[in-house]
């Protein structure tokens, strides 16, 4: 069976929310943003290991207040994150096991994932070599040029909101990566650094509501579903 690590980022200080605590460890109902997400890919049967990306400072603390606390036993290892969120994966990928295969990179703070669309996305990328989550766009996105105006508005059918999971053969993304060290790309998601290397990556259909938390607001929406999940 093909070795598969998740590679959870939690190294950001998500300035956006305001407020001390870096979001991934706000507590919602007394648990820890990071150990709602990490609780899916304990749980998720075809997840072999867990590696946590934080900040330097804050990897004891998630070892005793989330890993050891919650008993997350697939997280084997936690390492620091850099400056953006591009290093903070490359520190990931330089820290995975010699025989993993696969590699599904995902948000902290993205707590809503579902298991079925961790499936979904491993098993077309292990189809395809490389796949993302994302879902269609509801609005009109326009091309805007830096005075305001109006450049051009892409058909809607052909645009998608891209999430995270995103998934890859593990020798892709590490190259990817390298080149991306070497070149100076810069992407604002993991397969653009693939795109670059003229792989095809694939979507998978995911669902509208597996949200970045990232403003207040998301807080209010992610305690409302939480309390929808557990009246149904
Ligand atoms: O900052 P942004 O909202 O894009 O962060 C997305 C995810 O990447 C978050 O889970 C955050 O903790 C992580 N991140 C990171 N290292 C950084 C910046 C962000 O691991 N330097």
């Amino acid at each position: 069976m093909a070795r598969v690590s998740a590679l959870i980022l939690g190294a950001g200080q998500g300035k956006r929310m305001g407020g001390r605590v870096s979001k991934q460890f706000l507590e919602v109902e007394d648990r820890p943003l990071l150990a709602y997400t990490l609780d899916k890919f304990q749980g998720h049967a075809l997840i072999n290991e867990v590696i946590v990306v934080t900040r330097e400072e804050e990897i004891e603390y998630c070892w005793q207040k989330i890993i050891y606390r919650y008993n997350f036993t697939k997280v084997k290892k936690i390492v620091p994150g850099g400056k953006e969120r591009q290093d903070s994966v490359y520190q990931g990928l330089l820290s995975l096991s010699e025989d993993a295969e696969w590699v599904v990179i995902h948000d902290g703070v993205r707590p809503l994932v579902s298991l079925s669309v961790i499936t979904n996305v491993l098993t077309k990328a292990q189809e395809k070599g490389a796949a993302i989550v994302g879902v269609p766009a509801k609005d009109t996105i326009k091309f805007v040029q830096p005075n305001l105006m109006v450049e051009e508005t892409p058909k809607r059918e052909t645009l998608w909101q891209v999430q995270t999971p995103q998934v890859f053969k593990k020798e892709l993304i590490v190259k990817a990566y390298r080149q991306a060290v070497k070149l100076g790309w810069q992407g604002t998601d993991d397969a653009s650094l693939v795109e670059k290397l003229g792989v095809p990556v694939f979507v998978v259909r995911g669902d509208y509501n597996n949200l970045k938390i990232t403003t207040p607001e998301d807080l209010v929406y992610f305690k409302e579903i939480l309390r929808l999940n557990r009246r149904s």
